[in-house]
């Protein structure tokens, strides 16, 4: 058995560092003037995820696939005071909640120049852990770094705050992988980079190529079916990795994109869930229904 996790990136519409700014800002709104770029709640834009997850969000409910959204908690702290409704619809049991910062920090100050101190990190990732939590009324144990990049405090912390895995760490492989246990007694639940020289040649598992008009849809769809046909172990997964305002906004064109051209990513991102869906031995999960299945966690 292949378990496919659909992971969606659920944050201000495409988060960059600024440098200066612990918070990340909306690609949209770097040029404002710096009271907006100073506040981390004017400086995030959600409009994308809003207009853009709506569609895809609808299927996911009616067929009631299985999930894992990591929230930037600002983010979803501005939806569920100004789209109750859209809350609402997240809230789903087969959907897993976790967590991708408050403000999307650069943890390590790689681009913002400020590194996080350990006991800044520390209540940052406890406050979203706890707004997140509020928002939905369940227990999160997941948490992806922003921007994919983990300070040496960020295992500690996390083990320190409950949670049971990370999903901050790419993994060259060209086939379906295993998560492992870290040094602190996290488990690490890695993200696929397939190898250069492999048919699929140098591929992230995050989508982001195919929204911005990069990849085809068609490669994509076999490349993630070589992956399956590739693996060999028994209970291994690939990630889907996404954003969710990808389907309603182009990062390089730093544009929002038409509804026509939100139906057209949707159904690039459905056509991939229903050829995998169709492959014998393969299942959608998520990192939380992996580990109680392979009985490394306790049901909840
Ligand atoms: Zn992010």
């Amino acid at each position: 058995m292949v378990y496919i996790f659909l992971c969606i990136d659920f944050d201000r519409d495409a988060a960059f560092p600024a440098l200066g700014h612990k918070h990340a800002v909306s690609k949209k709104r770097q040029t404002e003037l710096q009271d907006i770029l100073t506040d981390p709640e004017k400086s995030a834009e959600i409009q994308g995820s809003i207009e853009g997850f709506d569609q895809i969000l609808s299927f996911l409910i009616q067929r009631k696939l299985p999930t894992v959204f990591y929230f930037e908690a600002r983010t979803i702290d501005l939806i569920s005071k100004r789209y109750p409704e859209f809350l609402k619809r997240l809230n789903q049991s087969f959907f897993e909640m976790g967590a991708h910062g408050y403000d999307h920090e650069d943890l390590i100050g790689k681009e913002t120049g400020i590194p996080l101190e350990k006991k800044e990190e520390f209540n940052l990732i406890k406050k979203a852990k706890e707004r997140i939590e509020e928002l939905f009324s369940t227990k999160i144990i997941g948490f992806r770094a922003p921007y994919m990049r983990l300070s040496e405090n960020t295992q500690k912390i996390l083990m320190d705050l409950d949670f049971v895995y990370d999903s901050s760490i790419y993994q060259e492989s060209d086939e379906a992988i295993i998560p492992y246990l870290d040094e602190y007694g996290a488990i690490e639940f890695p993200v696929i980079k397939t190898p250069k020289e492999s048919l699929m040649k140098g591929m992230y598992t995050y989508l982001w190529p195919l929204f911005e008009g990069k990849r085809g849809i068609k490669e994509i769809v076999s490349n993630y079916i070589q992956l399956i046909h590739n693996s060999t172990e028994d209970n291994s997964y690939i990630s889907i990795n996404l954003h969710s305002w990808h389907f309603a906004y182009n990062v390089e064109q730093n544009c929002y994109l038409s509804q026509k051209e939100i139906r057209k990513n949707t159904e690039f991102l459905i056509k991939l869930i229903t050829k995998l869906e169709e492959i014998e031995g393969v299942r959608f999960s998520t990192p939380k229904l992996w580990l109680e299945e392979n009985e490394l966690l306790r049901k909840t």
